[in-house]
């Protein structure tokens, strides 16, 4: 039966800001996705994309990966929700144990606690009430975005909303004596979150770091909501050396399905534990579709598929690097790492230009490049081509001009 209804289009916006199609343009299409199938979606518009932004990075096997989708799909016949903990929730937390004690450096198996969350927010909030509560301190110092949590978004503005005075200072990334000097006036640090960036910082920042987190006593949170585990099974961590007292995992934990954890020195987590706890407790914390997505990537994805992954990352970029031409006088540049790049554009226009252009060649890319297992050299090879045909009109038209009006919206510059 046709709904004759009056549309009365209540969302405002799409519930992930940078999902909305006003991220990717002024009347962008398509205006949503109605399925994926490997390395490609099909659109509201009935047309099919290449995606190159892989649901914000949670997309690592690809999209209906079959024994994934299987194990997911035998999970909702058993249930998703239960009265006790699913069995998974223990099954799943200690092959993290092993998985992350035995590649994160200066851990064990035996020596690491997980909890679980939902969000990537859960599990970097939950980080930081631990580390609070731990060390009995209460300033944060943190770098980079670590999720819609008052306390990170007051930092990360816009903080429309968010009381001031979040105990929390912002940091520059890579800069050892700015953080020196932040222990030095804010009295009381009980934890430094960060996350390994697009940009490598110089040799030695990880281990000056840890040294100086120990002198003041002060707990060392690794955000890998993005890198784990696309940088390795010990996640940014292991690739470079990082001795971390917590870790917070999201997005490719579930492969598209909402689960989150933090994992860290197991006598912090007996915080949890005690008759008067850290207070972290959720409904749908523990909900076993997420547990089972979870069971499933840690079966699927190892160290072949981190080595997969970094290869055709390496193909993209270098794809990439070869249609935009270097230097071009185009404004756009590709940084970052194979598995987490950076399309970097010097204007608005040019990069809504090019992401339009892509999107009619059959591309879907954005800003940040987060292959996934699904993708091939074949594909890379479609998308080096678009992007050399948009650089080839981007160099003959006033892209200024051509686009004026026709802006997407942008919250973070540097994602
Ligand atoms: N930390 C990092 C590094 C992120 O990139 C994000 C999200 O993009 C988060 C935390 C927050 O995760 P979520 O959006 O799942 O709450």
């Amino acid at each position: 039966m046709t709904d004759t209804r009056v549309r009365l289009n209540p969302l405002p916006i799409s519930a992930t800001f940078s999902k909305d199609p006003a991220f990717w343009g002024a009347d962008f299409h398509p205006r949503a996705i109605i399925s994926g199938r490997g390395a490609y979606v099909w659109g509201d518009d009935a047309e099919k994309y290449l995606d190159w932004v892989s649901a914000l990075g949670a997309n690592l096997l690809g999209y209906g990966n079959a024994e994934y989708t299987e194990r997911v799909a035998r999970q909702v016949k058993l249930g998703a929700g239960f009265s006790l903990p699913s069995v998974l929730e223990a099954q799943v937390a200690e092959k993290l144990a092993y998985v992350l004690g035995e590649h994160v450096p200066g851990w064990s198996p035996e020596n690491v606690g997980i909890r679980f969350g939902k969000t990537g927010t859960d599990a970097t909030t939950m980080a930081v009430r631990l580390a609070r509560a731990a060390t009995g301190r209460n300033i944060i110092a943190s770098s980079g975005y670590h999720g819609w949590a008052d306390m990170f978004v007051s930092v990360t503005p816009p903080a429309w909303g968010v009381v001031p005075g979040q105990s929390i200072v912002d940091f520059p990334f890579g800069d050892i004596v700015a953080l020196e000097g932040a222990f030095r006036d804010y009295a009381g640090v009980a934890a430094v979150i960060l996350e390994q960036p697009m940009q490598d910082p110089a040799s030695g920042y990880y281990a000056a770091l840890r040294r100086l987190c120990d002198q003041h006593g002060v707990l060392l949170i690794i955000d890998e909501v993005v890198t784990w585990p696309r940088y390795g099974l010990g996640g940014a961590c292991e690739r470079y050396g990082i001795e971390p007292d917590i870790v917070c995992l999201g997005k490719g934990l579930g492969n598209g399905i909402a689960i989150s954890c933090i994992a860290g020195r197991r006598e912090l987590f007996d915080w949890f534990g005690r008759d008067d706890p850290v207070f972290v407790s959720s409904t749908h914390f523990g909900e076993a579709l997420g547990l089972a997505a979870a069971d499933a990537v840690l079966d699927l994805f190892g160290e072949e598929q981190v080595a997969q992954l970094w290869r055709i990352g390496e193909t993209l970029m270098a794809g990439l690097r070869q249609s935009f031409g270097y230097p071009n006088d185009a404004g756009v540049d590709v940084t970052g790492h194979p598995p987490r790049s950076l399309n970097q554009f010097t204007s608005k226009a040019a990069r809504a230009y090019f992401i339009i252009g892509m999107r009619d060649r059959g591309v879907l890319i954005n800003r940040p490049n987060l292959p996934n297992l699904a993708h091939t050299e074949a594909g890379v090879v479609l998308t080096a081509k678009a992007a050399a045909e948009v650089m080839a009109e981007m160099r003959h038209i006033d892209v200024e001009e051509t686009m004026r009006g026709r802006l997407p919206r942008v919250l973070f510059e540097g994602r």
